[in-house]
């Protein structure tokens, strides 16, 4: 394990894991480096864990580069971008699991993916709501994508289901959750007791997955 060893003043050994996943580390002027290694090894557990949190979020917050081989998800599963060539902007999954695009989509990556991933967004999540609201009896009025960037989803006076399309790219699971938690708002509209109680009843891990949605996205539902 690298470390950058900093003798201090300070009275007790202390390890510092930084945001670049480097660790650091803190030893009093009176402890031994061969102190300091077992404290170390000790303590590799906690340090793997953080700088792998570390390197997963900064991961997560790189912004997309649209250049070969780049991972992007549709329903959690990962599809390599594979560039090609062509003068017409095309785009698809292919069976081999590659989000093929076409040269001219490179003028704007960006609108063309997204593009794509409403649609995408418009087939799955309409397909999803209409089985999972068939299997619990309930009647909506319509399933809108949106784009929205702070809000999975939310259900209108009025019976209209909406969700941004970047739900999408959360796993099956993550997606099955927001359009039952959505449905449930067909019957009960506030967060209530008796809300949670109808979740528990049709999912009853619903907790689990809400849990891993908010930490895996700063978005929250309605
Ligand atoms: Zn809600």
């Amino acid at each position: 394990m690298n470390y950058k060893i900093i003798r201090s003043k300070r009275k007790t050994l202390a390890l510092q894991v930084n945001s670049d996943a480097t660790l650091t580390v803190k030893i009093p002027y009176g402890v031994s480096m061969e102190y300091a290694r077992r404290f170390i090894e000790e303590k590799r557990g906690w340090i793997e864990k953080k700088q792998a949190q570390f390197s997963e979020q900064k991961a997560k917050h790189k912004p997309k580069q649209y250049v070969n081989a780049e991972e992007f998800l549709f329903a959690g599963k990962p599809y390599a971008l594979e560039i090609v060539p062509g003068s017409t902007a095309r785009i698809a999954l292919t069976p081999e699991g590659k989000l093929r695009i076409t040269e001219k989509c490179l003028d704007a990556p960006k609108h063309y993916i997204e593009w794509f991933y409403k649609q995408f967004a418009k087939r799955h999540i309409t397909a999803r709501t209409k089985e999972i609201a068939e299997v619990f009896g309930y009647q909506y009025a319509s399933v809108k994508i949106n784009s929205a960037k702070t809000r999975w989803g939310s259900c209108s006076m009025r019976g209209n289901l909406n969700f941004s399309w970047r739900l999408v790219i959360m796993p099956p699971e993550m997606i099955d959750y927001v359009i039952v938690h959505e449905l449930v708002h067909l019957e009960i509209k506030d967060h209530s007791k008796r809300f949670y109680a109808r979740m528990s009843e049709l999912m009853p891990d619903h907790r689990t997955r809400e849990k891993w949605l908010k930490v895996n996205s700063g978005m929250t539902l309605l």
